[in-house]
C-alpha cells in the first residue's frame, strides 16, 4: 500500500499545554481515535471534555499507537518520554512513526532519529509556528523534516493542525529552521520594544509609534500582533512563555557554533533572552522581555 494512502490510525499525542491542548482537540475534532496524555491532569480533563481519551502514563497513552505526536518543552523531555524509564516508545505498534512537533533542537532530533530507527521506530521533526490563536483554529505553519516517505504518512494527520506545510528537508532541519524561525521573531520584538521605550521617552505617544511603524518599513509580526495587544495594553498574555523562546534562541546561537557558524547577533540575543529568564522567572510571557528592557538593565525589571 502506498505510504500516502495509510490511514492514522490511532494516535498518541503526549504534551497537553498551551500548544498540544488545542492541536490534539483538532485532531479528535476531526474523528481521529487520541489517545493523550499529560502530567497536569487539568490539561487531560480538557482533552477527554474535547472528545481524547486520557490516560495516567505516556506509556499507556502509546499502546498500539501506529502515530505518537510530542508536543513538549524541549529535546531532554521529548527523549525522557520515548526512551527514558517511561519507554513509551516500547508501546508502540510495529513501524510506528513519531513526530515531534515541540520546539526541539536538530542535532538532539538526528541522535533520537538514530536510537528509535535502532528499534523500527520512524521519527520526523514537524515543529510549528503561529501560536495559540492559530493552534485552536488549525491554520498554523509546520515544518518537516525527515524521509519523504515519512513525510507523506504524517500529512494527513497534520492537516486538522496547519495549512501551510514546508517540507525543509533530512531529520531535523524543521528544528533548525523553526530556531531560526524564533530568532528572527523574536530580534523584532526586542527591536520593536526598544523603538517603543525610546519612542516615549522622546515624547512619541505609544500608539502613534506603533501605527506608523506598521505602515512603515519598521513593520513585522511583533509591531503588528504584540505591541498594542500584549505591551502597550499590559496584559502580556500572548500564550507563549519568556523561557521556552529563550531556549529556542539558544537553540539556534548553539546550532551556529556546532556547524562553525557562529553568528554575532544570534548571541547577542540569547544572551538577553537567558537574562530576561533569570529576572522575570520560568513563568513569564514572552513579551514580558519589554520589563527588562523597559529598565535598560538598571536593575530589577518595572
Ligand atoms: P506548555 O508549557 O504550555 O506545555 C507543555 C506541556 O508539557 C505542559 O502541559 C506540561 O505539563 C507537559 N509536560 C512537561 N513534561 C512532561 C512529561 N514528561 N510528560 C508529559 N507531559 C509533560 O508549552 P507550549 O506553549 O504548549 O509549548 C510546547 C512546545 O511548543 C515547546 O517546545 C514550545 O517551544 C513550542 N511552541 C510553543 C508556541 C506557543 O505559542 N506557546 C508556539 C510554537 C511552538
Amino acid at each position: 500500500m502506498p505510504e500516502e494512502s495509510r490511514t492514522p490510525g490511532t494516535i498518541a499525542f503526549i504534551g497537553l499545554g498551551q500548544m498540544g491542548l488545542p492541536m490534539s482537540g483538532r485532531l479528535a475534532a476531526a474523528g481521529m481515535a487520541v489517545r493523550g496524555f499529560d502530567m497536569s491532569e487539568a490539561a487531560m480533563s480538557k482533552l477527554a471534555a474535547a472528545g481524547g481519551q486520557v490516560f495516567s502514563t505516556a506509556r499507556q497513552a502509546a499502546e498500539g499507537a501506529d502515530v505518537l505526536i510530542t508536543m513538549l518543552p524541549n529535546s531532554k523531555i521529548v527523549r525522557d518520554v520515548l526512551l527514558g524509564d517511561g519507554d513509551a516508545a516500547g508501546a508502540l505498534a510495529a513501524d510506528a512513526l513519531v513526530i515531534d512537533m515541540s520546539s526541539s533542537a536538530p542535532l538532539d532530533t538526528r541522535a533520537l532519529g538514530k536510537a528509535l530507527e535502532e528499534r523500527g521506530i520512524r521519527l520526523i521533526d514537524a515543529p510549528v509556528s503561529g501560536g495559540v490563536a492559530r493552534a485552536r483554529e488549525g491554520s498554523l505553519a509546520i515544518m518537516l523534516g525527515g524521509e519523504p516517505e515519512d513525510i507523506e504518512r504524517a500529512r494527513g494527520i497534520l492537516a486538522p493542525m496547519g495549512t501551510r506545510i514546508f517540507p525543509t528537508g533530512k531529520l531535523g532541519s524543521g528544528h533548525a529552521m523553526k530556531a531560526l524561525n524564533n530568532y528572527v521573531s523574536a530580534a523584532g520584538l526586542v527591536a520593536a520594544c526598544e523603538a517603543l521605550i525610546v519612542g516615549a521617552a522622546f515624547g512619541l505617544e505609544p500608539a502613534t509609534i506603533t501605527d506608523v511603524l506598521n505602515a512603515s518599513t519598521g513593520r513585522n509580526n511583533s509591531t503588528e500582533l504584540k505591541l498594542k495587544q500584549h505591551i502597550i495594553s499590559g496584559t502580556f498574555g500572548s500564550g507563549f512563555g519568556l523561557a521556552l523562546l529563550a531556549k529556542d534562541i539558544g537553540i539556534a546561537a548553539d546550532l551556529a557554533d556546532e556547524i562553525g557558524r557562529p553568528a554575532r547577533g544570534m548571541r547577542a540575543s540569547a544572551e538577553i533572552w537567558t537574562e530576561a529568564t533569570a529576572e522575570l522567572g520560568e513563568a513569564a510571557d514572552h513579551t514580558e522581555i519589554y520589563k527588562l528592557l523597559a529598565d535598560g538593565g538598571r536593575g530589577s525589571p518595572r
